[in-house]
């Protein structure tokens, strides 16, 4: 006999089910009304299903959410990146305990619907493995909730960190699931150099790639043309993001059409969160050359920004805005990008509404895709593995 049985189900497509979950997974959906027998019903009421959002970048390590507020302090002169990694150590050492700040933005991201998440975690010179260690430690406390997927992120690049491509190595083999990189040209002035470790420690453990690139213009494109050929080379299609990208932002319309297609073709894909005022990668034209191209908040409240608050359809809403989709069509391109486009680039197994998926989803309080993109309603309950684990906007444990 089926465990629980969800009925009254709105899909995506406007049709009303019932959903049949055992074992944590789908086994079955049917015509509302027409499921056999479960040892327990959960009438849903018409509310939307959805699957899960998926957070594909954040940084669960250097939020202040939930802390004591840090007024944001501007770069003296236009956005560094050297600058801001300096005040984030200031910030840092005046913080809560690491452990305390991630269960509460932890918390939060689950309790607006995310089940699944990458977060990047420093590793370099300046704080070795310690914060990774803290942060596995609450992945295993929150396994029952939400699945994480952990970047070893080298803050204050690799090669002007003595000692951090050891440390990326180590922290692959403590259980870091991907290794991360950060501007290799601009950061690290080597962008060959800076590549060959990130590639080096990946090729060894056989885990990808998730590189920060916020080079703007040519060095940009260039940079990612460079991952490309290198995810090519070494047939590692499917398993490399570039984060940001925003170079891919300020080409003119046919060249970010010839790198898309680069792109698409090396199965890397691209990361925004469609930040205030920088350029960012254009979601319509990469997606129409075939790039997968997915969401997350990245920073939270934190040294960098003073915006955020864990919301995948809220972010949805963002990258919609910013990139002018009013079409439902456009609408519904926006929520594919937080949600199926975030799990293929995670390369998240059972993802979806359908038999034989994980039972990860999340009910909304509208009648459509397009509707809950530009109304964010709140109303929501969250389910992972067919078991609630929020609602009224706060974990259930
Ligand atoms: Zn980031």
């Amino acid at each position: 006999m089926t465990e629980t049985l969800f009925t009254h189900a709105t899909l995506a497509d406007g049709s009303l089910k019932d959903i049949g979950v055992t074992g944590g997974r789908i086994v079955s959906i049917m015509p509302a009304g027409t499921a056999s027998d479960a040892a327990r019903k959960v009438d849903l009421a018409g509310a939307l299903l959805v699957p899960a959002f998926v957070e594909g970048h954040i940084h669960l390590d250097t939020s202040f959410y939930g802390d004591t507020w840090i007024p944001h302090k501007p770069c003296t002169n236009g956005f560094d990146v050297h600058e801001r990694v300096a005040f984030q150590a200031e910030n840092m050492a005046q913080a809560a305990p690491m452990a305390e700040r991630a269960r509460k933005q932890l918390e939060l991201c689950v309790s607006h619907g995310s089940t699944q998440m990458r977060s990047h975690v420093m590793v370099d010179g300046s704080v070795g493995l310690k914060s990774l260690e803290t942060i596995l430690a609450i992945r295993e406390e929150y396994r029952d909730i939400i699945d994480i997927q952990l970047v070893a992120f080298p803050q204050s690049g690799i090669l002007k960190s003595p000692g951090t491509a050891e440390l990326l190595d180590e922290a692959i083999a403590m259980g870091a699931d991907l290794v991360g990189g950060l501007d290799p040209a601009s950061f690290d002035r080597d962008l060959q150099g800076h590549l060959d470790v990130v590639f080096g420690v990946a090729e060894k453990h056989g885990v990808g790639i998730d590189i920060h690139l916020h080079d703007f213009g040519s060095l940009g494109a260039f940079t990612v043309e460079e991952i490309c050929a290198r995810t090519v080379a070494l047939g590692m299609q499917g398993k490399v993001v570039v984060s940001h990208a925003y170079g891919l932002g300020n080409l003119d319309p046919d060249a970010a059409r010839g790198i898309g297609a680069k792109i698409a073709a090396a199965g890397v894909s691209i990361m925004t969160n469609a930040p205030g005022d920088h350029a960012f990668p254009p979601v319509a034209l990469l997606r129409a050359e075939g790039v997968n191209i997915f969401g997350g908040s990245d920073n939270i409240r934190d040294s960098w920004w003073p915006y955020g608050d864990g919301d995948m359809l809220g972010r949805a809403m963002m990258i919609g805005y910013r990139s002018g989709f009013y079409t439902d069509e456009e609408l519904s391109a926006a929520f594919d990008v937080v949600t199926a486009a975030g799990a293929k680039a995670l390369g998240l197994e059972g993802y979806g509404i359908a038999v034989g998926a994980k039972a990860d989803f999340v009910t909304l309080a509208a009648a459509h895709v397009p509707e809950a993109v530009v109304a964010v309603p709140k109303d929501r309950r969250v389910f992972k593995a067919g078991r609630l684990v929020a609602e009224n906007g706060a974990v259930v444990r």
